[in-house]
């Protein structure tokens, strides 16, 4: 069967390779000259920055997608687990290392906490339970549609994944110290959400910090992508760079033709990678629309990013692989992310040093720096704004680490809301798709297959189970065994 597969992301590049094993014709458009979408990386000058992308969680994820093909993970590249797993900067230069060894972590949060390692051990277990309950069954479903979410057994899965609770309630309810609730919650917040509309069940991801460890593809993250694209060409697939889709011809529920910028042809099934507010809006016909404009309006759309590529020709002691810098408290960046939409004064921020692990993203004795601040979709976007808020950064990052980094930068690039529009046709400059707020996380996120074009199928961050390249990977079977399926009957 001939399948065309619209942008080549991880979950783009991750379905193109299954549907090549399986036999398939496959063919991946993409705009861009490089593969990778989100994780794609940006070397200059000797310093390779991974420009999305830079936690490497959930490992058996990664083991179990290349296992599909009879491969290992270590087939691709060389996989580390990090020690430190992150440190944390507090106000006042208070560093709080978090450890790959569980039991100096217990000693932590004891320190941190009255009966600290105790409730640790507690909010684990149950982090761990629904771990293992979604990972037995659910995160590799395809949920979508009423009667998946009227099933006895997602039913049950409510109540013992405590749907209706939050993360901040949940976390409330185990620890009172201000600093453990931030180091349990960093990563929703990174991760393109609001702890306090974030439902508990994605405390699961304490026992994947934790018990699973953090882990980093030697390279960086671009060597996921190049795995990829080499299990993708080995069996027969092709990517066309350059190629962008424009446009869908669709009549009596199918796609028949894919318009693009280098020409038209025929589709056979169509798997969209790309943006999926971008293609449902602007590609589908009205009467052909799963989810109209409204639907996307009234979403919560995951933050943007300001992020910052940084080559500075000198070491930085005090940093790590992993840092997170909450120097100011957040609940007022919150706000200026979902409430009350503006940059952000007092930004809470990831700043990711990967030479600190692998002296081949950096020159010797040069660090390649990496900084996220998650912003509000949607924002103005200026190259004033750009540059007053880069030098606002620099300050505080030399603040923080309490070292000029200005004097030493060699390399820098800036790329926000206007660039992930254009790079990767964003829905208001998102970085990340939809929050995984109640309403929008399982099976409220937007369907894989469409509901009204037959051989129309969608995969990536905006589907289940949502953002994140190991997430990308899951949906990526899904939509692999949907069409597997399909052509079953
Ligand atoms: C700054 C940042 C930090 C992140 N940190 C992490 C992290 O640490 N760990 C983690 O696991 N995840 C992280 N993520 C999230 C992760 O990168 C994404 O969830 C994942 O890569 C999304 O993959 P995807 O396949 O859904 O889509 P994308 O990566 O968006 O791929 C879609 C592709 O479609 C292409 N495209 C768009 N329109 C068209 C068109 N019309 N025609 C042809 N092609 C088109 C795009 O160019 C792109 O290549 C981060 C993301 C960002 C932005």
């Amino acid at each position: 069967m001939d399948v065309k597969i619209v942008g080549a992301g991880v979950g783009g590049l991750a379905t193109a390779a299954l549907l090549a094993l399986e036999g398939h014709n496959v063919t991946v458009l993409e705009k861009n000259q490089e593969p990778g979408g989100r994780a794609r990386i940006w070397a200059k000058d000797g310093f390779v920055f991974d420009m999305g992308p830079s936690w490497y969680l959930m490992p058996e994820v990664f083991e179990h997608y290349f296992d599909l093909f009879g491969k290992k993970v270590s087939d691709f590249y060389e996989l580390v687990r990090l020690d430190p797993s992150y440190r944390f900067f507090f106000p006042d230069h208070e560093v709080i290392d978090i450890s790959a060894d569980l039991e100096k972590n217990k000693e932590l949060f004891d320190r941190l906490e009255d009966n600290g390692a105790e409730k640790f051990e507690d909010y684990l277990k149950q982090a761990q339970d629904k771990y293992d309950y979604l990972m037995e069954g659910l995160m590799y479903e395809d949920l979508s549609g009423l009667r998946s979410m009227l099933s006895p057994k997602l039913m049950a899965a409510g109540w013992k994944l405590s749907i209706l609770s939050n993360m901040d309630k949940l976390i409330r309810k185990y620890f009172d110290d201000e600093r453990v609730q931030k180091i349990l919650q960093y990563t929703i917040v990174f991760l393109g959400g609001n702890p306090k509309n974030t439902p508990a069940l994605y405390s699961m991801i304490s026992h994947i910090d934790y018990n699973l460890g953090v882990w980093y593809p030697m390279g960086g993250m671009g060597k996921i992508v190049e795995g990829l694209v080499a299990l993708t060409e080995q069996h027969g697939g092709s990517i066309k760079y350059g190629t962008e889709v424009t446009d869908l011809q669709i009549s009596d529920g199918r796609v028949h033709r894919i318009i693009t910028n280098n020409g038209e042809m025929e589709a056979g099934v169509v798997v969209v990678n790309a943006d999926y507010p971008h293609v449902e809006i602007n590609y589908i016909p009205e009467k052909y629309k799963t989810y109209d404009i409204g639907y996307w309006e009234k979403k919560t759309i995951a933050p943007s990013a300001y992020v910052m590529y940084v080559g500075l020709n000198k070491t930085i002691d005090n940093l790590t692989h992993h840092n997170v810098i909450l120097d100011h408290d957040w609940v007022e960046h919150f706000e200026q992310i979902f409430e009350n939409p503006q940059w952000p004064d007092k930004p809470a921020y990831y700043l990711c040093c990967t030479s600190k692990s692998d002296s081949s993203v950096a020159p010797p004795n040069h660090e390649n720096i990496f900084v996220t601040v998650p912003l509000a979709p949607g924002i103005e976007d200026t190259p004033e704004i750009r540059e007053s808020y880069f030098n606002k950064m620099v300050d505080h990052i030399e603040k923080v680490l309490k070292t000029n980094i200005r004097d030493s930068i060699i390399v820098q690039r800036v790329f926000t809301l206007d660039d992930f529009s254009e790079a990767y046709n964003a829905y208001r400059g998102t970085a990340v798709g939809l929050t995984h707020s109640f309403w929008q996380s399982a099976f409220f996120r937007p369907s894989h297959k469409s509901k009204k074009v037959d051989n129309l199928f969608y995969v990536g961050q905006y589907t289940h189970p949502g953002i994140g390249v190991p997430m990308a990977l899951i949906s990526a079977e899904i939509v692999a065994d949907l069409i597997y399926e399909e052509m079953k009957e």
